[in-house]
């Protein structure tokens, strides 16, 4: 296409022979300002500007630029012709002002393009570094006193391997991408002549060396990079409250088994017992990540601490950072992100065995936690506990020190959509053998639905048999309109009591 363009050129040169006006080489602007989506002007004869030039990478047949959302589609055969015909000298008025109208605009002309990387160093102060954090910078790109508005596609980068590949979006210059400190911001197609201005959204957990970069990219390409220093210490936290398992109509026995969900509500937050300690099966209490299982084999009542519980515990210490660790695996995540390459021995400390959560930064942190799993050989006839508690940490920041404390803990008994404040230092399961008063449709709650088959039954419209009618018979004398409003009064909040 380039070698069309050339002929196309030297055309015009033959055809202005006539002038001794012609310097360098001639032709219409193709800066993105021109509209030449359907017309073309050549205005300027005689000028000093050089040929657009056209990318090497530029694929024959393909239309790969784009100027500001408009395509530069056209035809080269076509646009010579039309340059050809056009430029007929007219006798003596050389060299003429040329004017030229085509439906034809220039295929493959595209304006150039330049490499630009954009990337954020985290300094961790001697502290682990969070690489996964995401940074958020927004874009301010001017051409010609003029926003871009455009699709500028770009790849997240790892060293030299590519990630991922993305477009950004960009509206009267303006557009914002997100991605992990760890990857490098990387487009080939940014145009050239650009001012540009990019700053990095707030992040008051950084203290950063600057808030934005400006510069105007030309061909030989732009890297811009900012520095976020971290401004706090990593905390471990054990969650200051215990989950309590009831078991009602009969006493727990062996094989009985309670497993816990316990895990961050929002994705990305810090996971509860991200470095589990190993536990076998045998285990009466095991801790996993983001979860908890108990296996009580006798009584009613089960205790599953979450609190913090300081033992002699051969732990993993690091000498590069003088510090100890519950696990190689944790050595490992935060040795390797510290950059301190010590080298580690296993020795008694005293720590921290409890399941714990380290925070990086401050902020407020919910965990749902609920029984996902009950087992045992008469598994059918136990009511599980449907409840979910919402247990909220507020990490308070004081320096560089932070402090987290367990601030509320909420009950929901409807899947989560409506909490009420319940008790900070427990978190009860109760699960029933056999009839659970109330529970006539056996889902584990006292609903709505419980009051109406309870009056579809006293009105005859459908008989309860069985475990149903047990459930049903809320104050031991039969089932009648009393259990039906008993029942009423409980679900209306009424009574906090069957
Ligand atoms: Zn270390």
């Amino acid at each position: 296409m380039r070698r069309y363009f050339k002929r196309a050129i030297a055309v015009l040169v033959i055809a202005l022979m006539c002038s001794t006006l012609i310097g360098g080489g001639v032709l219409a602007e193709n800066e993105s300002e021109n509209d030449i989506n359907n017309e073309v002007n050549v205005e300027e004869i005689g000028g000093n500007e050089d040929v657009p030039e056209i990318s090497p990478e530029e694929k024959p047949g393909t239309v790969s630029g784009k100027t500001e959302g408009e395509e530069l589609e056209t035809n080269v055969e076509e646009a010579r012709s039309a340059l050809a015909g056009a430029i007929s000298p007219q006798s003596d008025a050389c060299p003429v002002q040329l004017s030229l109208k085509s439906s034809s605009t220039y295929h493959n002309v595209r304006q150039e393009v330049s490499d630009f990387s954009l990337s954020t160093t985290v300094n961790g102060n001697k502290q682990y570094t969070d690489n996964d954090r995401v940074f958020t910078y927004n874009f301010n790109l001017i051409k010609n006193g003029k926003g871009l508005t455009t699709s500028l596609p770009y790849k997240l980068m790892s060293g030299s391997t590519v990630v991922s590949e993305h477009t950004l979006e960009l509206e009267n210059g303006n557009g914002s991408v997100s991605f992990p400190a760890r990857y490098q911001f990387k487009t080939e197609s940014m145009p050239t002549g650009v001012n540009y201005q990019i700053t990095h959204k707030a992040d008051d957990n950084y203290t950063w060396n600057k808030d934005s970069v400006t510069g105007t990219t030309d061909l030989s390409g732009s890297n811009e990079s900012f520095n976020a220093t971290y401004k706090y210490s990593p905390v471990k936290y054990s969650l200051d409250t215990n989950i309590i398992v009831e078991m009602k109509g009969r006493a727990f026995k062996a094989g009985d088994s309670f497993t816990y969900s316990i895990a961050p509500e929002k994705e990305g937050d810090p996971k509860f017992n991200m470095f589990p300690l190993p536990s076998g099966d045998s285990d009466t209490i095991a801790y996993y990540e983001n979860g908890a299982r108990i296996k009580p084999s006798s009584g009613t009542i089960a205790t599953l601490s979450l609190v913090e519980d300081i033992q002699r515990y051969s732990s993993i210490y690091c000498s590069g950072c003088n510090t100890y660790y519950k696990t190689s695996k944790e050595y490992n995540y935060y040795c390797e992100n510290k950059g301190c390459f010590g080298s580690y021995t296993v020795v008694p400390s005293n720590i921290n065995v409890a399941p714990e959560i380290c925070f990086l930064y401050p902020g407020t942190y919910n965990y749902i936690v609920f029984q996902t799993a009950m087992e045992s050989s008469d598994y059918d006839s136990i009511q599980q506990d449907q409840a979910q508690y919402k247990v909220t940490v507020k990490v308070d920041a004081n320096g560089s020190n932070l402090t987290p404390s367990l601030t509320s803990v909420k009950k929901s008994t409807d899947g989560g959509a409506t909490w009420s404040v319940s008790d900070k230092s427990k978190l009860t399961f109760t699960n029933y053998f056999g009839v659970k008063k109330g529970d006539i449709d056996k889902d584990g709650e006292i609903t709505m639905n419980d009051v109406i088959l309870c009056l579809n039954h006293v009105s005859k419209k459908k008989i309860l048999t069985g475990e149903a009618l047990a459930a049903a018979d809320v104050d031991g004398n039969g089932v009648s309109m009393n259990d039906v409003i008993k029942l009423l009064n409980f679900v209306s909040k009424k009574n906090s009591d069957l």
